[in-house]
């Protein structure tokens, strides 16, 4: 099934800029798509647009087969950003399991949740510490596992591991793969600049080209995962 359909979309800020123009696009239920392109090119935009935090001008969006506003007010949708921010005096477990908690999910079934998503991370051991003494890439995990608590049908992910040092970057990308290698009916979606990182992860790229004009556009890159 479809679970993105971009048709026709374009977006044009307040200010008269336009960001990208003519999007179309078809993302398929388990695909795990990278956005790459230059800085500036409206990766950001198309990926807020997906995620109903911010309007097309023109065209249509259909996440999950509803608006983009109903996928994410059904918790179908789960983001994780470059800026990991957890609550600093919230314990990881607590951190992790705040989706659930806003859900009205009773503390022991959030418990057990949280639980099964700091294990799939490897923070099992991390649950009662505070997120300060965790490492960046601890973080990370942790940010990783309240997007996974609820889990979600499609997994927005913005420059997830643009702050991390190589090594860690690298751990997680493998982390990464695994966890959606898993979770057979988890579409991710991954914004990043870095070509190498979009080819190492995913099975189809999204390629945003700013144009003559100035304005971006997508042109749709399908290969097959070795
Ligand atoms: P990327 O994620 O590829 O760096 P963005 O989607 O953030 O690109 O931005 C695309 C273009 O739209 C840029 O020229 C940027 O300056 C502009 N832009 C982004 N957000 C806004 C906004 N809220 N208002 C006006 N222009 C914006
Ligand atoms: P921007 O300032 O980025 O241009 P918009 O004017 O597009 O923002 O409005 C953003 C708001 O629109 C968000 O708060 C979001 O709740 C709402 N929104 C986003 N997507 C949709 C949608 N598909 N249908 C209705 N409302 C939406």
């Amino acid at each position: 099934p479809i679970v993105v359909k971009m048709s026709d979309v374009s977006k044009a800020y307040e200010n008269g800029k336009i960001a990208v123009g003519d999007v179309n696009l078809d993302i398929r239920q388990g695909e795990f798509i990278s956005f790459v392109g230059p800085s500036g090119c409206g990766k950001s935009t198309v990926f807020r647009m997906i995620a109903g935090l911010t309007r097309p001008s023109e065209g249509s969006i259909e996440v999950l087969g509803g608006t983009s506003l109903q996928a994410r007010e059904s918790n179908l949708v789960s983001f994780v950003f470059q800026d990991a921010t957890l609550m600093p005096w919230s314990s990881v477990m607590d951190n992790v399991t705040l989706p659930l908690k806003l859900k009205g999910v009773p503390a022991k079934l959030r418990q057990l949740e949280g639980s099964k998503a700091l294990e799939l991370v490897g923070l099992q051991d991390y649950a009662k510490a505070l997120p300060r003494q965790l490492s960046g890439g601890m973080k990370m995990r942790a940010s990783i596992a309240r997007a996974l608590v609820a889990q979600p049908k499609l997994l927005l992910m913005d420059e997830p591991f643009g702050a991390l040092d190589e090594m860690t970057r690298q751990t997680l990308q493998e982390e990464l793969l695994t966890i959606w290698q898993r979770e057979k009916d988890m579409t991710v979606l991954f914004v990043t600049h870095n070509v190498f990182e979009a080819v190492y992860l995913s099975t189809r790229i999204a390629v945003m080209t700013p144009s003559p004009g100035g304005i971006s556009q997508l042109v749709d890159v399908p290969f097959s995962y070795p």
